[in-house]
């Protein structure tokens, strides 16, 4: 469903990505793991285009994502209607939830289905009272942000990012600005989005979930792909240093 392909991306003359190669599968969760400063973000950035890439393709239900290879292979901006198709097929969740703060839970879940794809108001506000059901929250759809703990709002995010209907989630960090005791509700959501066949790639230093959850965990360093493998391998068994060092740091 998602291909990326020798992706590369440089910050001036620090060179982030050095060529990412990474498929996932319809149906597939993926952990990425990393030291600070890999790419992560980065890389979940560039398939949602946030961020152009300087070289290589992804692709996304087998449409450019953002960028095509021109002549020479040179990536060139795919037309906005690509661009449109491939944004509905893609939401990312955040590690600052990103929630729109004037809004309510049930105005944040709505605000791309009507305003970005047209959706009829009353039909939004069905669907988004639905999916703030389905994560915990249907008694507080009508509650501002800043009234909801942080597990609550990053919640209403992936309830936000599940409007659009996605194909694939990209979760960066949705944990690690929570408190400890709010860390396993949001965790339990992204379970429930797994088991329903959700594809889903996630940043994430919760080795348990990783172990629990992933299909396949990816270690990533310095711009490149170490190591990947199903989780009992990577993490329980990783055969190259750097991952094992990261693992044992963060363990
Ligand atoms: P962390 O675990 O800390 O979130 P990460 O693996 O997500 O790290 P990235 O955020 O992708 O790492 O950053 C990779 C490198 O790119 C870092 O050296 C960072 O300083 C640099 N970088 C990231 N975003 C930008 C930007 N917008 N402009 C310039 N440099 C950037
Ligand atoms: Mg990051």
């Amino acid at each position: 469903l998602v291909v990326c392909h020798n992706v590369q991306k440089d910050y001036g003359a620090n060179k982030v990505l050095r060529g990412v190669d990474l498929t996932v599968k319809r149906g597939e969760v993926v952990v990425l793991l990393g030291p600070s400063g890999s790419g992560k973000s980065t890389f979940l950035r560039t398939i949602n285009h946030l961020e152009p890439v300087d070289w290589g393709t992804i692709t996304v239900g087998g449409d450019y994502v953002g960028y095509e290879p021109g002549p020479g292979g040179q990536p060139r901006p795919t037309g906005r209607l690509a661009r449109a198709r491939a944004r509905a097929r893609i939401s990312m969740v955040f590690q600052h939830f990103n929630l729109f703060n004037h809004l309510t839970a049930l105005e944040n879940v709505m605000e791309a289905p009507v305003r970005v794809f047209g959706v009829p108001a009353s039909q939004a506000r069905e669907t988004a009272l639905r999916l703030l059901a389905a994560v915990g929250l249907q008694n507080h759809a009508n509650h501002l942000p800043h009234r909801l703990s942080g597990g609550q709002q990053q919640r209403v995010a992936i309830a936000r990012a599940l409007a659009t209907s996605p194909r694939v989630m990209l979760f960066d960090e949705p944990t690690s600005a929570l408190d400890p005791e709010l860390v396993g509700e949001v965790l339990g959501v992204m379970r429930k989005l797994a088991d329903a066949g959700m594809t889903m790639i996630v940043v994430t230093h919760e080795i348990r979930f990783a172990r629990e959850v992933a299909d396949r965990v990816v270690f990533m360093d310095a711009g490149v792909v170490v190591e990947e493998g199903p989780p009992e391998m990577v993490i329980d068994n990783p055969s190259q240093e750097r991952t094992q060092r990261f693992l044992r740091a963060v363990n």
